[in-house]
């Protein structure tokens, strides 16, 4: 047994929450004082250079996560640097005997780990790690052949065959800090907030970040929003999902913590509602479990044959998109939503990357990034798998000629025009019929509305008719490649 004075070090990631955290509790079960330790990590492209929405939400996050363990009689040290160069040195500093953390999934993540682990069995230390992300495994759940799954569906039915959930775990009361803690740098030096300008100024408005936050969240869709899901999630105008993915981006709730909750509202009746709630978070599960198989899904194709395709990189194009001035309202209320909170619904992220994509032939991997940096949910595995998705280039994905027409998307999703009124107000004069193709209203409306178009509102920027038979004829290029 060890001496129950040798603390024991607890690598916090993007898992900042107190509650269902093995590690943690792994580590107070030893009896010892815990060193929690969160590290800037400039040696990892993934866990250290996050977007700058994503930033602005680790600054909150984490002041509010220090403060929670604090007021449990511990606090967290910051540190910048190499992951491992630095826990190696406070655990010689500190005489630290053992080294928990929760597990994650990138390549990059997984090698600096295993080195570590390596490293603490050399020196005679414990290291142990836990599963506290995802609700499977990676590298267990395989197909019959032994190989990783490339297909939603068969995926699913094999998670909900296998998978059998315990409890999450409590969060702790108490966490034992050691007497001489090491020192820590200043969450402000990191200047994780932007000033100026202060682009997330209306971020508050829309979110609570933290493991509270997250709480609020899920009560708030469980009581509210749960019922009707299946049929409502795809109507951007009313908030109608649960808006946990930037909670579950950074961990401030885990995947086991809101499936038990789910559990616990079905009271033994499933519905369809919440067989379909469940199904989205097992996306995040597959998406996952792709980047696991699959490390670089973020730079390459996954499916060969789109390798060669012919992009056309136009900046100006790419600018009026990242800006929402396109000419197509939903598209513009997506990529204003997205500037204005960060976040953007499902379905209209599926549109505005389908017009990036398709109507703009720019190259997924540009709107992967734009989104990487501009959503506070980004998340390595399921933005990748997403934009390849809609691509048609990714695993299981839209077939590539499914072209989603914005103007039909928009009538469909947003049949009264409330979403797109809400984040492109210079059109909201325009009646249901219209505000979906400014375009194509008379003088008389557009001149009722003080609307003047390619002034108060941009003409679209490209025909979607014309684009989309381009976009076919570059796709049937690469339809025979192998
Ligand atoms: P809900 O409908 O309430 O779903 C619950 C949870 O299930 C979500 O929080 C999320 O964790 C998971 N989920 C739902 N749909 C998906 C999906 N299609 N793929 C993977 N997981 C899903 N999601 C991210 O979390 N981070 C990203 O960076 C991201 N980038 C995307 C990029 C594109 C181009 C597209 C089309 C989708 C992307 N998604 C991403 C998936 C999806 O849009 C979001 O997870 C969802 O909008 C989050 O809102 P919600 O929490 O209200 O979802």
């Amino acid at each position: 047994m060890p001496s129950s004075n040798a603390p024991s070090i607890v690598l916090i990631r993007r898992d900042l929450r107190l509650g269902d955290n093995p590690a943690l509790t792994e580590a107070i079960k030893r009896g010892g004082p815990v060193i929690l330790l969160y590290i800037r990590e400039t040696d990892d492209p993934d866990a250290g250079a996050l977007g700058a929405a994503q930033r602005w939400w680790l600054h909150h996050s984490l002041t509010r996560h220090m403060k929670a363990c604090e007021s449990r009689g511990n606090l967290i040290i910051l540190r910048t640097g190499s992951q491992n160069e630095i826990v190696q040195k406070i655990a010689k500093e500190t005489g630290a005997t053992a080294i928990f953390w929760n597990r994650r999934y990138h390549l990059k993540g997984r090698e600096t780990d295993a080195d570590l682990k390596r490293w603490a069995k050399d020196h005679g230390l414990e290291a142990k790690s836990f599963a506290a992300n995802l609700l499977h495994e990676p590298s267990k759940l395989l197909t019959g052949a032994g190989g990783p799954y490339r297909v939603y569906t068969p995926f699913w039915k094999a998670f909900s065959a296998t998978e059998s959930f315990g409890e999450p775990l409590p969060p702790p009361s108490k966490i034992r800090a050691p007497e001489r803690l090491p020192e820590s740098e200043i969450l402000d030096d990191w200047k994780l907030l932007p000033t100026k300008p202060n682009w997330a100024g209306s971020f508050m408005d829309a979110w609570i970040p933290g493991e509270q936050g997250a709480k609020v969240a899920l009560i708030f869709f469980l009581e509210e929003a749960m019922r009707g899901y299946r049929t409502q999630r795809d109507f951007p105008g009313s908030k109608t999902t649960s808006r946990l993915s930037p909670h579950l981006a950074l961990g401030e709730i885990s995947p086991l913590q809101i499936w038990h909750a789910v559990e616990e509202a079905e009271k033994g009746y499933p519905t369809e509602d919440t067989i379909h709630f469940r199904k989205e978070l097992v996306w995040r599960e597959f998406s996952w479990h792709l980047l696991f198989h699959y490390p670089d899904l973020a730079n390459k194709e996954f499916n060969p044959r789109f390798a060669d395709f012919g992009w056309s990189h136009d900046e100006r194009a790419f600018r009026a998109w990242t800006r929402g001035i396109t000419g197509y309202p939903i598209v513009d209320a997506g990529m204003r939503e997205l500037w204005q909170t960060g976040w953007m619904h499902n379905r209209v992220r599926m549109i505005a990357a389908s017009f990036l994509i398709k109507d703009l032939m720019i190259d997924w991997r540009y709107g992967e990034q734009w989104f990487r940096d501009t959503l506070v949910d980004a998340d390595p595995a399921s933005n990748a798998a997403s934009w390849q998705w809609v691509a048609g280039s990714g695993a299981d994905a839209a077939p590539y000629f499914r072209i989603f027409n914005p103007v039909l998307q928009g009538e469909k999703f947003d049949p009264k025009g409330d979403y797109i009124r809400r984040y492109v107000p210079e059109i909201e004069g325009l009646g249901n019929e219209a505000i979906h193709k400014p375009f194509e209203a008379s003088k008389a409306l557009l001149d009722k509305a003080e609307i003047r178009l390619g002034f108060t509102y941009p003409k679209p920027m490209v025909d979607h008719g014309v684009a989309r038979d381009r976009a076919l004829r570059a796709y049937d290029a690469v339809k025979g490649n192998t």
